[in-house]
């Protein structure tokens, strides 16, 4: 994926939220204050998931066949170049407790050995 590329509609994703947010306080006239919080911290989490996997994902770094070997991060053990050694793909989990899905080269010192996911 190139840096610009993102694969969600993050504006219709935002209206989703506003409208979405409209309609369940519609169906939820007497809900409480800390109930509305709720929701509304429920949706804009799932949001912030979605766009920190997108932004996250949107690295150079993510696919190393595709990255110039001069570019390429070196090893922070020794210091070596590093080669990408097949894609992985991660789960993980974000502050707002949100699962977060990254796809990357997972990279390989031919040094050291090190190997490693690279968090950039
Ligand atoms: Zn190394």
């Amino acid at each position: 994926m190139q840096p610009e590329d993102f694969d969600r509609d993050w504006e219709a994703a935002s209206k989703e939220l506003l409208i979405g947010m409209k309609a369940w306080r519609k169906e939820h006239k007497h809900a409480t204050l800390s109930e509305i919080e709720a929701e509304l911290d429920r949706r804009m989490r799932a949001l912030r998931g979605d766009m920190l996997e997108d932004l996250a994902q949107a690295s150079e770094l993510a696919d190393l066949r595709a990255v110039a070997e001069e570019a390429r991060p070196v090893c922070p053990q020794c210091g070596a170049r590093l080669g990408p050694r097949g894609q992985e793909t991660r789960t993980l989990r974000t502050d707002g407790e949100h699962e977060i899905t990254l796809e990357r080269s997972y990279v390989v010192c031919p040094h050291c050995q090190t190997g490693f996911f690279p968090p950039r």
